[in-house]
């Protein structure tokens, strides 16, 4: 089943198109890495998906239904959660009502002592069960992206877009990171990873786009888009 299928968007700011024409699908339970260097549109893509910018052409559609202009919160409410490449989580609130507010907003909301179960449960599943009652904002930096992490697993996501998830890590903490993401991937929800750290995008990716300038440059295994000569030179600046 084809989760995510995105045909010839466009997103221009002003005289410069951020995106151009850009078509490509994600499968249920697939990792699809989005690369490209900076300033190649990448994120105008993650926030065109989730619904923070309208695009100016092209097509969006999530299970089927089209999702491309509506508001954030109907897109997260059509299964997409996604996470910041600066983390953002509520620094004053405990771990536990940081997810209770993701329940909220999701599909089937929950309050009450259901939802802080619920958020318990989550809390477990991105390794943050003895967080539980610790203030976000006292949690070390990859604690604070579990927790934004389950924050986004409240909304039952199909879809996931991880903006850097995996940045700054050390080495041991992102093998524990990598082998969470591909637990969410045998769970069958499908990810988009935007990610500049190349092993993780070796070992996680089942197929990467790469974009330049707006548009895709490259499509296919992380093994072959990386050695494809076009994606070294736009790298390279060239
Ligand atoms: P990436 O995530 O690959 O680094 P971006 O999507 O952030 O790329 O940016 C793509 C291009 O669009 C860049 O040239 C950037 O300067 C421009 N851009 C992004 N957002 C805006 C905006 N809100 N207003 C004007 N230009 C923008």
């Amino acid at each position: 089943m084809n989760s995510l299928r995105i045909s010839q968007l466009r997103k221009t700011f002003g005289g410069l198109t951020a995106v151009n024409d850009l078509s490509f699908s994600v499968e249920a339970g697939e990792i699809v890495g989005l690369l490209g260097p900076n300033g190649s549109g990448k994120t105008t893509v993650m926030n065109l998906i989730s619904g923070a910018l309208a695009p100016d052409a092209g097509d969006i559609e999530l299970a089927g239904r089209p999702i491309a202009g509506q508001a954030p919160h109907k897109v997260a409410h059509a299964g997409v959660a996604r996470t910041f490449q600066l983390v953002r989580v509520l620094a004053d609130m405990d771990a536990t009502e940081n997810v209770v507010a993701g329940l909220a907003f999701s599909r089937e909301p929950t309050w009450g002592a259901q939802a802080t179960a619920r958020a318990g449960e989550l809390l477990a599943r991105v390794g943050l069960a003895r967080h539980a009652r610790t203030l976000a904002g006292e949690l070390t930096y990859i604690d604070q992206k579990r927790l934004e992490l389950a924050r986004a697993l409240a909304l039952s996501p199909r879809l996931l877009l991880l903006d850097e998830w995996l940045a700054g890590l050390n080495p041991s903490e992102l093998l524990e990171g990598i082998a969470l993401v591909r637990s969410l991937k045998d769970e069958g929800v499908s990810i988009i990873l935007v990610e500049h750290v190349m092993d993780a995008v070796h070992s996680l990716c089942d197929r990467c786009v790469v974009m330049n300038a707006g548009a895709k440059i490259a499509e296919g295994t992380p093994a072959a888009v990386l050695s494809d000569p076009e994606v070294i030179r736009a790298y390279l600046g060239d």
